[in-house]
This record gives C-alpha cells, structure tokens and sequence, in this order.
C-alpha cells in the first residue's frame, strides 16, 4: 500500500478498538529481533445477525468477521406458505436463543435476512416471495420490532446473497463475472458482473425462474406460464413431467433415492431438467459470459445426476466460448450460502467503512460460552418434536 510502519501500526490500532482485527504473535519466530505480529479479523470481537427465511427451513445464526459461524440452528418444515407473523415470531424465538448461547457481551454490528423474493434493498421491503405467499411486506421493519433491538435490519434475495457468500469463499472466489443459480421451491440468480453485483433499478434483478422458456407450459405462481421455474422447480421435478408424467415422489430425496437406483422414470425426470437447466444456463452464458457458473440449494444435490445434460446443451447452445469453457458446478458452501451471504450483507457497511463500528474498551477476556447438545433437544421440543432442529458451534 505504500504506507510506512508507523501509519500501518496507527491503522491496526485504530481497526483492534472497534474490534475488527487483532495482532498475534506468529507461531515461530526463527530470526533475531521482536517479532512483526500477524493482523487477522478478530472472529470474537464483532457480530451479526443472520438469519434465511426458506420455503423449508428457517436458519438462525450469529457469525464473526470472516465468515465464521460461533452458533447456529435451522429448523426445518414442510413447504407451503406461511403467515409472515408467525415466521417472524419464530425468528425471534431463534434469534434469542442463539444471542443467550454466546452470550451478553457479544457486540452485535446488524442483522441479514434472506428470503426467496423480491427485496427492495435500501428498506428491506418484500415486493414479492410467491413461495412464501408473502406480497408487499415492510420485513425489515417488522423483524426490527420483534427483536428490539438496537441495529439495523438488512434484507436481500437468497440467490443474490448465496452468490455473494459463494462469490467472498467459495465457487466464484477470484472471478470478477460469477453466476448462481440457486434452486428451492422457485430458481434464482445471483449475477455478479465486473466485480460487482447486479442488482438492476429496484434490486429485482436475477429473477430467471420467471423468464418464459415453454409459451405453452404450466401456469406459475408469479401469474405468467410457462416459466423456467414450472419446468425445472421443485414442483415440476417430483410432479415428473415428460417420459415420466404421472409419476410422482414426495420428496426430492425420494426422487434422488429413485434415480441412484437406476429406475427409469426417475433417471427421465432428471434427464429431462438437466436439458431444461442447460438450456437456460446457456442463455445465462450468453447473456453474463461468466467465469464460472454454480448451481446451489435443490440442484446442487441433483447435479451429479443433471450434469451431463447440462454440459451437452451448453456446448450445443452458446455462442462465446472462444476464451474457454465456462467453470460449472455445484455450490462449494453448501446449503449455508444464503445464510452466510446474508451475514456478508450484514458486515458490508463495517467493511466499506471501518469507521461506522464504534470504538469499544480495552478488551477482557471471557469465558467461552458453553454449546452443548442440551439445546439442540430443546430446540427440537420447542418445534413440537416434528421439525429438525440443527445447532453447530
Ligand atoms: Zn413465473
């Protein structure tokens, strides 16, 4: 950077007293002299709060600078839509829970939700989540009231936010034009172009699950037909369209269970959407011409069985690939992109500018806080014995 020693120690100092960073001695010192100590993002000394509404699930969890997850429960349920009040009562109770888990002394920063919809960013206000059955929904506001507490509220869309987490650690990590594509219930896309997220006019940017692929096809949720959601959504796979209409499974690990074992209407459903995926996933290319594309949430699991159809039709349908293949694949952070991507969306403000974290007092040490397995059968309880309840430290 250019900066002498002095500035940079002013700086370290400056960012350690907001709790941003802190200085280790390095684990061995083999040259004469006092050693230079190692600045690294203090995982203790700042948090947030993330949470992601999903269509299935409900995640909770409080995570440090640099992407470390200190605690964090999911509690998953059946699809269908849910009244918003009920959802944001039971993200307090989860909310809580994990806040008394770490502790009174941890510094929260703000909060990030994601949810599978449309958000206008600078309000967190949700335009539309048709999965949810959710329409014009002041969440952040309503969040901040149930949690009384004293920092922002942050919404984003899942597949904009498992972009940014994948984009930060994982799949698209050094690649400056990077692709999402996220699938539960519906599919989105997070795009990031030149470095940067695209988020078009109001933030609605990246709804490819409602780009008609088939003028003819189904009726969808969103009030259009035919969009490459009813072709490639949760609901048209276990519906089992095509070779394999009026076959139909109940969940998507049955429908998996089905095609590892080799039965043919199960390997012609997927057959199927991995030709519908690699035909949309060529008009992305097209369009974005990324680095690398991933494929998150529902696809992720069912890549292995969707891959090779995809590939085909890339290779058959797009135009640009004079300066190599396109990276596909799927999600390296797994089924926790959205909520990590909602913790980054938390942490941006302190990240462009450390100043915004107020200075705090000198440090004491603290107990760790105790994670035992004693919560986990609470939480699990508390959700009627029904759901499962998952906590990780
Ligand atoms: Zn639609």
């Amino acid at each position: 950077m250019g900066v002498n020693r002095t500035t940079v120690g002013s700086l370290v100092t400056d960012l350690a007293s907001r709790g941003l960073v802190e200085e280790r001695l390095p684990p061995d010192n083999p040259g004469p002299g006092r050693p230079s100590p190692l600045v690294g993002p203090q995982i203790d000394g700042l948090a947030v709060l993330a949470a992601e509404i999903a269509t299935d699930s409900l995640a909770v969890a409080v995570v440090g600078l640099g992407g470390t997850i200190v605690v964090s429960q999911r509690v998953s349920r059946p699809r269908g839509f849910r009244p918003a009040t009920d959802e944001i009562a039971q993200l307090g109770r989860l909310v809580r829970g994990c806040m008394a888990e770490v502790g009174a002394d941890q510094r929260f920063f703000a909060a990030g939700i994601s949810i599978p919809g449309l958000v206008r960013r600078p309000d967190g206000f949700v335009r539309l989540a048709p999965n949810l059955g959710w329409r014009d929904l002041p969440l952040a506001d309503l969040v901040s009231q149930e949690l009384g507490l004293d920092m922002p509220v942050l919404v984003g869309n899942d597949a904009d936010l498992a972009a940014l987490a994948e984009h930060t650690r994982g799949a698209g990590v050094g690649q400056a034009d990077f692709i999402c594509l996220w699938g539960e219930a519906g599919i989105g896309a997070g795009i990031i172009a030149g470095g940067r997220q695209l988020a078009g006019r109001d933030g609605y940017a990246g709804e490819v699950g409602h780009v008609t692929v088939n003028p003819d096809g189904r009726p969808c949720r969103c009030g259009s037909r035919g969009c490459w959601e009813t072709e490639v959504g949760e609901e048209a796979l276990l519906r089992g369209e095509g070779e394999a209409l009026g076959r139909e499974w109940t969940c998507m690990d049955s429908l998996l269970q089905a095609a590892a074992e080799g039965a043919p209407a199960a390997t012609a459903t997927l057959d199927r959407a991995g030709r519908w995926l690699g035909i949309g996933i060529a008009g992305l290319i097209d369009i974005f011409n990324p680095g690398a594309l991933a494929l998150g949430g529902v696809y992720a699991r069912l890549y292995p069985y969707v891959r090779s159809a995809i590939l085909a039709e890339v290779a058959r349908r797009t135009v640009g690939t004079s300066q190599g293949p396109v990276d596909i694949g799927p999600v390296v952070l797994g089924d926790d992109g959205a909520l990590l991507g909602a913790a980054e969306l938390a942490f941006a403000p302190a990240i462009e500018d450390p100043t915004a974290v107020p200075r705090r007092e000198a440090r004491q040490p603290r107990p760790q806080p105790a994670r035992t397995a004693v919560g986990r059968h609470t939480a699990a309880q508390q959700q009627g014995g029904e759901a499962e309840a998952q906590r990780t430290a």
